[in-house]
């Protein structure tokens, strides 16, 4: 255990900071090595490779108790709460360490199952705080995106078993994850989120089939889940049978905040190569206004996404305001690597440095912006219904 003063630092966040920060530091002396140097600034052709890469980092955080901070004690946490995480992803990004790919979804997955499945979490969430496992979100299916209400994958009860069929679909991290944490069906098929349930599927139970999902970067971002009659015990049920929407409400609050925090910092940190490049490139010219405004979208998604953060800190639901945060981001994050492609130019289309490969990822990810995690128009319904309290539209 590296840090000093754990009990210090657990009650106050900007102790931890400062003593993160220097933690993570490019040490001045060169009789000291850099014991992040390894993961600096660095980046993976293939998926599988960065995951892997990233899973290492955490393995290293976890080790020297870094990332347990925020999370309690019961699941393996040194105490805090969801701010410490938040500076941890700030850091690391300040620190050109990219945030580990496993803690986007660990945001998401880990808080619901802590308040629900305490006994659960206790079992798997120190291994995913170590990096040695990591999960997928399989909400999504074939025809239920939007409408999640709408999903048909059928969980019935036998025993002390759940058996479990249907498809998931567009599961980030799918094709790596051991397991996931999945809404399924356990009511009536017109029971609607009335009759919904989630529970914990391990990947490496029989009747479980993935298949890899390639975006247009060719890389697997994405997978499609399949269950064919896989038993699952009811020890994995998070939350009540039936009362799997509830669980969704909560876990949907972390995703509209601390992701969008995560993403934040790392747009930061991607907006600071954006500004290096620029100085050197003399296509900046005509970009420079267009660069001003992408710093001003950056500041304000930071300022709502700090204000989000401080009411899920204080216990208050996050509510539909943290609709704009998301809606912030996409607008960020296109806006970023639209820019990226165009102050590189040709480079962009057909350089082949590592540096232009990133750019180019990056750039095709971003286009899922207004989609993945509720697409941009229910966002904008969300706000006009529930913040405005416009009127409903008249379908025509
Ligand atoms: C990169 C990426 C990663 C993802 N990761 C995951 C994951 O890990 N786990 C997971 O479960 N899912 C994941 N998804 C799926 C994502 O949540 C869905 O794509 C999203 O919710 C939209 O659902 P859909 O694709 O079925 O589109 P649909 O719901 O069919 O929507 C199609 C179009 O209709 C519009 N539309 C739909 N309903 C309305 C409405 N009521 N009012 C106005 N417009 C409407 C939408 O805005 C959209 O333009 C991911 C998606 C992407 C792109």
């Amino acid at each position: 255990m590296n840090p000093s003063n754990v009990a210090g630092q657990a009650a106050d966040h900007r102790e931890f900071a400062k003593q993160l920060h220097a933690e993570l530091a490019v040490p001045t002396s060169p009789d000291e090595s850099d014991r992040y140097a390894r993961w600096r600034n660095t980046r993976y052709a293939t998926e599988e490779e960065q995951i892997a890469a990233d899973a290492q980092l955490m393995a290293e955080l976890n080790g020297s108790g870094w990332n347990r901070f925020g999370w309690p004690a019961e699941v393996g946490g040194l105490g805090g709460d969801v701010r410490h995480r938040a500076v941890l992803y700030e850091e690391l990004a300040a620190a050109g360490l990219a945030i580990p790919q496993p803690t986007l979804l660990l945001e998401t997955l880990g808080p619901p199952l802590v308040k629900f499945a305490p006994a659960l979490a206790a079992d798997l969430l120190p291994r995913a705080l170590a990096g040695a496992e990591w999960w997928g979100q399989g909400f999504s299916e074939p025809e239920a995106g939007s409408d999640l209400a709408s999903l048909r994958t059928r969980a019935v009860r036998d025993g002390d078993h759940y058996v479990v069929s249907g498809q998931k679909l567009w599961t980030s991290h799918g094709d790596t994850a051991s397991r996931y944490v999945c809404l399924v069906r356990t009511g009536t098929p017109e029971s609607r989120h009335r009759g919904l349930s989630m529970i914990v599927i391990d990947r490496d139970l029989p009747g479980v089939t993935v298949r890899p999902i390639a975006i247009a970067s060719g890389r697997n971002k994405l997978a499609e889940v399949y269950f064919d009659e896989v038993r699952v015990g009811v020890d994995r049920l998070v939350g009540t049978e039936n009362g799997g929407w509830a669980v969704a409400t909560y876990l949907l609050q972390f995703e509209r905040s601390v992701y969008a925090w995560q993403s934040a910092a790392t747009a930061f940190g991607r907006f600071r190569a954006l500004v290096d490049a620029a100085k050197q490139n003399s296509q900046a010219d005509g970009l420079v206004s267009r660069i001003g405004a992408l710093y001003a979208d950056l500041v304000t998604l930071r300022a709502r996404s700090a204000a989000t953060l401080r009411r899920l800190a204080d216990g208050a639901p996050v509510g539909p305001e943290a609709s704009i945060d998301k809606i912030a981001l996409a607008r960020v994050e296109i806006g970023l690597y639209d820019l990226a492609a165009e102050l590189h130019g040709t480079d962009f289309l057909f350089g082949d440095s590592a540096e232009m490969n990133e750019w180019r990822d990056e750039w095709w990810y971003s286009r899922s912006a207004t989609i993945l995690g509720g697409s941009a128009e229910v966002q904008r319904t969300i706000l006009a219904d529930h913040v405005l309290g416009l009127p409903k539209e008249t379908v025509r």
